[in-house]
């Protein structure tokens, strides 16, 4: 064994193995895998090995094609047969819900550039001929997609790396990981030790063990998953072509073609963890679980049911094993928060889907210092403390038994929940508040009618919360609204060095003593990496903004990037509780809870002040996220709700009401404003997104310059535009294709209904030369294309006069 690597993967799994091929792949050969058994010793070897690039998630999608695209590569480099059987995918519909997400999604395929097809049930009796399609409405066809021999894929990853260099130990559990304090590990196995650079757990059915090792607690679970092999069946052997892979979303199957038989899977509703508390070292290398047909019966009656010859034939295996769940299905990716050089690729749900986008990903991050592209949907940063080991079986559970159920853009899964409540919570839910769930937090998305049951109906087009949130608008827009701002979060940072820190971190400018800027944040590659608000409470004391379900992920960039002699940071997202107030009477109710001047000259548009609010000592940022005169009220968290009794009741002959989050979307679509995940994202750059208005490129040395300075002089490919769609019942959702004629010209980035301007609105972005207002174009929403029109202005007041009023 050698005595110092640059890299150390522990686990041999598919996932190892592509991390390790993809670390040589970047040029980084000294490298050495460590495999406590054999290669594919944990849920390799008994995968059923198929694949797919669909996935609800863009970003995954990308990640799943990029695998398939893989398979060849590797085997012609490795020599090792892979076995790969591109039979192409089904994913079928049997339900006009059903249908109509299919061929949402198979729009949105065509953003991400998979080359599927919609298929009548004709079409699909064709290819598929033992399923009974009477009660089928359609299906979307893959043409890459299959299924491979999931050992020959492991080894073709490891024989691959192999050759370019890197070094496998079999036989070599990591038994404990000792940091040297050089910001390398001491990795100790049963057969020696060696020092590595950099750590990656890719220990599969064993990584919370190998988390341990190093002090974290890695939000997973393994579920057990059967899947049955039944004998030859006469229409297969008399078939001339092999089955397409079949993912039967509402029978909740998966199946294709094995020999002459099929292999048939099932998630079952009643998900079983297993291991709860640890997977024991002596499982495996090739052990399953005692098979539970009883517990498959329901499920197995629906795959019958569309498959009937299944009924006659006889069963030649039963597979139940473990494989790895997070809390939402998606992989765990990236560097561990707190932790110097140990990497995650850990809560790989389908390896041989996603594992090679995985393997890149974390190549890149580790060589490059950052992926290439936003990968936020597998970042393990998406989690924060509140994701325990409870949280964890809960939620994976519960993501097991609804794997395939629809993802409506408006349902929050009920797991785990509530885990974390603000102050204001029980109030909010006495006045009928529908919440939905943000990094673990309860948020008000929209107050239902007295009397009524406070539920959202899960639907893909306009739901029963419309009215509401309309009320909510024309209230934040003649009166004054107040939200729980409890999902903001919040850094407090000071001392000496804050402000030499900040303004290297930051690509805008600092701004002035009791000033507030929009501050984006830039990677070294010009990708954005935030959208921040600062507020200089004081010379050395800044308080900085942004979404709350970014903590994670803002803590882990600052602790590597906001560095220096002098500096303090402290998340104080949990000690100050926010209010938002907004609306033109939203000045008259802040002068009636506070005795200072909140003039427009004593607190102007864009500036902060410390002072008290009822008893409270508060600050005030006056800032506005609808574009009405508005501001932002953080207090100590346990005077929160006396604050918002306090302005509760000077605000009712104002026309105070709740308001809650689907409002505030509206509102800020009508505004044009953009926000984190869906305008802005690593996908993006300054200039694409608009953001560049805020960088201050002759300021200095920041994180991002010298990429924004080369960029700004060019034309950006796309530009961030807003749109007005003639929409019927639905809005788009996210993705949609923009269509220019038959020409691909640009996708949404997220959609609502103007309740305002009566208009549905969509942001997104489109080629550079059709950004200009009046472009007429085409957005695909649910499968239909509609007529739409960039707007060279936002609807609603497009002078900012009524925020700065
Ligand atoms: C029944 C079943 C069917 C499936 N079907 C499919 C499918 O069709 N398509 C699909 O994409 N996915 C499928 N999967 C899921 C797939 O198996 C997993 O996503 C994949 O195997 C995960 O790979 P991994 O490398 O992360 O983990 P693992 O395969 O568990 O590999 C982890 C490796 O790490 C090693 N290790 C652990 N701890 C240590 C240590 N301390 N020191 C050294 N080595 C260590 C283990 O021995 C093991 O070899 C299926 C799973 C099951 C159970």
């Amino acid at each position: 064994m050698k005595s110092h690597v640059q890299v150390a993967v522990i686990g041999g799994g598919v996932v190892g193995c592509s991390v390790l091929y993809h670390l040589t792949k970047l040029g980084c050969r000294d490298v050495a895998l460590l495999e406590r058994k054999e290669l594919t010793a944990g849920s390799s070897w008994h995968a059923a090995g198929g694949f797919h690039a669909l996935n609800s998630d863009p970003g995954i999608s990308r990640l799943q094609a990029y695998t398939i695209k893989l398979y060849r590569e590797i085997e012609a480099i490795s020599g090792q047969n892979v076995g790969l059987h591109f039979t192409g995918g089904l994913s079928v519909a049997a339900t006009r819900e059903r249908w109509d997400f299919l061929r949402a999604d198979w729009a949105r395929h065509r953003v991400l550039g998979l080359k599927t097809e919609l298929l009548s049930p004709a079409e699909v009796a064709k290819i598929c001929p033992i399923m009974d399609t009477s009660e089928v409405l359609g299906a979307v066809f893959d043409p890459v997609e299959g299924h491979l021999d999931p050992s020959g894929a492991t080894h073709a990853f490891a024989k691959a790396a192999r050759l370019a260099g890197a070094e496998i130990y079999r036989n070599s559990r990591v038994i404990e990981l000792k940091p040297t304090g050089r910001g390398s590990w001491m990795v100790v196995t049963e057969e020696g030790s060696l020092e590595a650079e950099h750590v990656v757990n890719a220990a599969g059915l064993w990584a919370r063990e190998v988390g341990r090792m190093a002090g974290v607690e890695l939000p997973l679970i393994p579920m057990e998953h059967h899947y049955l092999i039944t004998e030859d069946i006469p229409e297969i052997v008399a078939a001339e072509r092999e089955l397409p892979l079949v993912l039967d979303l509402d029978a909740e199957i998966y199946l294709r073609q094995e020999r002459k038989g099929v292999l048939l899977g099932v998630y079952e509703k009643e998900a079983t963890p297993w291991s709860l508390n640890g997977t024991p070292w002596e499982f495996g290398p090739a052990e399953l679980l005692a098979p539970q047909l009883d517990r498959l019966t329901d499920a197995l009656a629906k795959g019958f049911h569309r498959f009937p010859s299944l009924n006659r034939a006889g069963l030649r295996r039963i597979v139940n094993g473990p494989f790895t769940f997070s809390p939402d299905g998606n992989p765990l990716v990236g560097p561990v928060p707190g932790l110097k050089n140990y990497w995650s690729a850990c809560g790989v749900m389908a390896g041989f889907a996603q594992g090679g986008g995985v393997g890149l990903a974390l190549a890149q991050w580790i060589t490059a210092g950052e992926p290439d592209g936003d990968i936020y949907a597998m970042d393990l940063a998406r989690f924060g403390p509140y994701a325990t080991k409870t949280y964890a079986v809960a939620r994976g559970r519960e993501f097991y038994a609804k794997r395939f159920q629809i993802a409506y853009p408006n349902e929050y899964w009920p797991a785990g929940r509530p885990t974390k409540t603000s102050a204001l919570y029980e109030t909010l839910r006495a006045k009928n508040a529908v919440f939905g769930v943000s990094y673990g937090l309860e948020i008000p998305l929209y107050l239902a009618p007295a009397g009524q049951p406070a539920v959202e109906i899960p639907s893909l087009r306009r739901s029963n919360a419309f009215g509401q949130v309309a009320a909510e608008c024309a209230v934040a827009r003649n009166a004054v609204g107040v939200l729980d701002a409890a999902s903001f979060s919040k850094y407090e940072i000071s001392g000496p060095g804050a402000e030499r820190a900040l303004d290297r971190l930051l690509a805008g400018r600092l701004p002035a003593l009791n000033r507030i800027r929009l501050t984006p944040m830039l990677a070294e590659s010009g990708r954005l990496m935030g959208d921040l608000t600062t507020l200089r409470l004081g010379v050395d004391h800044f308080l900085v903004t942004g979404s709350g379900y970014l903590q994670t992920w803002h803590l882990r960039w600052f602790s590597s990037h906001l560095t220096g002699p002098g500096v303090t940071i402290r998340n104080v997202t949990d000690d100050l509780g926010g209010l938002a107030i907004f609306g033109p009477r939203s000045r008259d109710l802040l002068a009636r809870v506070t005795n200072s001047d909140v003039s427009n000259a004593a607190l102007p548009f864009m500036s902060v002040r410390e002072m008290d609010v009822g008893f409270a000592p508060a600050i005030v940022a006056r800032l506005s996220v609808t574009g009405e005169l508005g501001y932002e009220i953080y207090v100590p968290l346990l005077e929160l709700r006396t604050v918002y009794d306090n302005l509760e009741a000077a605000g009712r002959d104002l026309g105070l009401r709740d308001i809650g989050m689907y409002a505030l979307n509206s509102l800020r679509l009508e505004k044009g404003f953009g926000i984190w995940t869906r305008e802005f994202s690593r996908d993006y750059t300054a200039a694409m997104s608009g953001l560049s208005r805020f960088v201050a490129y002759d300021k200095g040395e920041f994180i991002g310059r010298r990429a924004a300075l080369e960029e700004r002089d060019r034309t950006p490919a796309r530009r961030l535009v807003t749109l007005e769609v003639d929409a019927l019942d639905a809005d788009a959702a996210g993705y949609e294709p923009i269509w220019v004629g038959e020409e691909l010209a640009g996708f949404v980035t997220s959609a609502g209904y103007g309740h305002t301007v009566q208009k549905s609105l969509a942001m997104g972005y489109v080629r550079s030369d059709l950004a200009r207002g009046g472009t007429a174009v085409e957005i695909t929403i649910l499968g239909d294309r509609r007529a739409a029109r960039v707007l060279d202005v936002p609807p609603v007041d497009p002078s900012g006069s009524r925020m700065r009023q």
